[in-house]
């Protein structure tokens, strides 16, 4: 970049807007944390309640914030669908308000960077004359299927084995759950379509992948939109990956409290490699049976464990069993941790993930194998390529009643820490690693599309 071009990037202003929960806010602040490392001003607004406990600045993001009438007291409980509209109409109301706040300042906004399932967003940018860029939390894979669906080539409810452009053959049990149980909750079903509905009126679109992790569907989607298709993961702090940006460091906005010095200290004391770490992300919830098989199969699989329960799944533990195992130093229940530094910690041997995209992109850019027990949504595409296409990890197997048994949990635990199927996936998952590394380096994929991202920005000033 040269003197006139970084000058350009520092009258950038980009607006970053995310749906509100978890594992969305996480990979577009990690992206607006880059974004702002590379000389761009940058600010995420998200409702209040997300950034309550955090400082107007996260790194150097400037963090905007703004009533969705969820922080008040009592708020009342909503359907996803009631919610969704209601977003919109807050969201598009916040988002030009911003625009507005810093026009004729030395920082006006000419960008948003707006969540994939807020497609509406892209409509605001243009009615504002701001460059327009979409950015996806979902693997390429699982955003394909949704495009075949939304574009009419597959329809719905996908009922039996597909072979779609640059994937493998999904039965039904890898497929998206939304689009197989339609009738379980259209409007996210509606909601996750809609990530397709606005393309024409869209700049960029930035895909939470690399390059090198799904090489076959990248080539098809680049195809399809050729001109704004931007690989720009893994997102999360290039510190992880051996290298310190500054202004990049993990200053997260966390749902939930992290049990930070807890959780460290307790996995400060154990061998390398003999941590089983479980954790179901911000939003999946088992059922009390599913629980009890899960709690006797770490406990008996004779290595320590540390477990997030979220609070509102605390109830659902056997009674004592957090006390019991803390006292007998088999294991530790958190009821939120520090994943990344989680996984990064040298003790920790595999990872039994609901195989949310982040949790899996996090796990496999640390050369951590994964046990995938997908619930809903996309994780079940997520885990038929951490089994079968990368081959990172291992699948568990569901019974006839619908559970996944304490000695399925045991045995592939075991498979993975002492099997020899345990060897081929660690090395897997050490070449994953590298080639993570390898797209947010200078120069990797993902960095040059960060730069490219910011030359279209560029370009529009001049
Ligand atoms: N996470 C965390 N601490 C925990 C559990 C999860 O910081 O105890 C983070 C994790 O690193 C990831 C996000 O929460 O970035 C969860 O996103 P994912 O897509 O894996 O799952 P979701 O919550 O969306 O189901």
């Amino acid at each position: 970049m040269d003197k006139e071009e970084s000058g350009m990037c520092r009258r950038s202003h980009v607006l970053v807007f995310p749906f509100p929960v978890q594992g969305h806010i996480n990979p577009m602040l990690q992206f607006s944390k880059r974004l702002a490392s590379k000389s761009l001003k940058v600010t995420l607004s998200t409702p209040i309640y997300v950034a309550k406990s955090s400082p107007p600045l996260v790194g150097s993001v400037s963090v905007h914030t703004f009533s969705d009438g969820r922080e008040e007291e009592g708020a009342k409980e909503e359907s996803y669908d009631s919610y969704i509209e209601r977003f919109k109409v807050i969201g598009s109301k916040t988002i030009a308000a911003l625009v507005e706040k810093y026009s004729g300042t030395n920082s006006p906004i000419n960008c948003i960077v707006f969540d994939s399932v807020l497609p509406w967003a892209a409509d605001v940018a243009r009615r504002l004359g701001m460059v327009g860029a979409s950015f996806y939390t979902q693997s390429l894979a699982v955003n394909a299927v949704y495009f075949h669906v939304q574009s009419g080539k597959l329809s719905l409810p996908v009922s039996s084995h597909v072979s779609l452009p640059g994937l493998p053959v999904l039965e039904s049990h890898d497929l998206p759950s939304f689009v197989v149980h339609t009738e379980s909750y259209p409007g996210l079903l509606k909601l996750v379509l809609s990530q397709f509905s606005n393309l024409d009126g869209t700049d960029l679109l930035l895909f939470n992948t690399f390059d090198k992790l799904e090489e076959e569907v990248l080539d098809w989607m680049g195809k399809q939109w050729p001109a704004k298709t931007l690989t720009i993961g893994p997102t999360f702090p290039s510190m992880y990956l051996d290298k310190r940006v500054e202004g990049d460091e993990d200053y997260g906005l966390h749902l939930f409290k992290p049990d930070t010095g807890t959780c460290m200290s307790w996995l400060d004391k154990k061998e390398a490699g003999s941590v089983v770490y479980a954790s179901f992300g911000s939003l999946a919830s088992l059922g009390d049976e599913q629980m009890n098989e899960l709690a006797m199969g770490l406990k008996t699989s004779g290595n320590p464990f540390l477990w997030v329960v979220r609070a509102t799944e605390e109830n659902k533990l056997p009674s004592k069993f957090a006390e019991e195992v803390s006292a007998s130093e088999e294991g530790l229940v958190v009821t939120w941790c520090p994943q990344l530094d989680v996984l990064s910690h040298k003790a920790v041997g595999c990872f039994l993930t609901h195989s949310g995209w982040n949790s899996t992109l996090e796990a496999l850019s640390f050369g951590v194998p994964m046990i995938a027990m997908p619930q809903w949504t996309d994780q079940t595409t997520n885990a038929k390529y951490v089994e079968e296409v990368w081959k990172v990890g291992v699948r568990v197997h569901v019974d006839e009643k619908g559970i996944i048994g304490r000695d399925e949990i045991k045995h592939c635990i075991n498979e993975i820490l002492e099997g020899e199927r345990g060897k081929e996936i660690k090395s897997n998952a050490a070449k994953l690693r590298e080639f993570a590394k390898e797209a947010v380096d200078e120069g990797g994929s993902s960095d040059k599309n960060i730069e490219k991202f910011i030359e279209t920005l560029v370009s529009k000033l001049q």
